[in-house]
């Protein structure tokens, strides 16, 4: 969905709101929508830019890390990114060296003063996935021996329910019977 920012770019205090609705591509690999990004986007004219801002919802399958079931995860992130014109060429430098200023955070919009919606709320999504998701607070993972998911209950190994992530990689008791003992007697 592209925007066309135009009429606010000039007009400061210019107000456009935008009732967003959309289902965006999945923002990783194991994540996939289960309802349409919705909520409600605010377009604001600055004089000299244009300030998006606004709250997103959506719900979410994502993978549990820990016991690596699927599971509904309800998600609700803001937006918030400014867009100017580009500098013309003339305008922009020969490529000199040049301190970074505030107009550095502001995406330019092409000639025609639109820029892609969706793709930005999308970036937002991404940033907005848990690094770590869990199916609840107090997931219990998987058996780092047996795997049994553990939140269904005990396993046999009546182990420590140590992070089965972290066991999993680590190296299991060395077993080694003293075979050079037995040769040095
Ligand atoms: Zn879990
Ligand atoms: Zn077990």
């Amino acid at each position: 969905m592209r925007v066309n920012i135009g009429p606010l770019l000039a007009d400061r205090g210019a107000i456009r709101t935008v009732a967003y609705s959309e289902w965006v591509e999945p923002p990783a690999e194991d994540a996939t929508l289960l309802q349409p990004v919705m909520g409600e986007l605010v377009l604001a004219g600055t004089g000299r830019s244009v300030c998006l801002t606004g709250r997103l919802r959506t719900r979410l399958s994502l993978d549990c890390g820990a016991c690596l079931a699927g599971y509904e995860h309800p998600l609700e992130f803001a937006v918030a990114e400014e867009f100017r014109r580009a500098a013309p060429f003339s305008a922009a430098g020969a490529g000199g060296e040049r301190e970074l200023d505030s107009d550095d955070f502001v995406v330019p919009v092409g000639p025609d003063d639109t820029f892609d919606l969706t793709e930005v709320v999308r970036q937002h999504l991404v940033l907005a996935l848990p690094i770590a998701p869990r199916c609840r607070e107090d997931c219990r993972g998987l058996c780092a021996t047996c795997g049994a998911d553990l939140n269904l209950g005990s396993c046999a190994c009546a182990g420590r329910p140590a992070d089965a992530r972290r066991r999993l990689g680590a190296p299991g008791p060395a077993v080694r019977p003293g075979r050079r003992l037995t040769k040095k007697e």
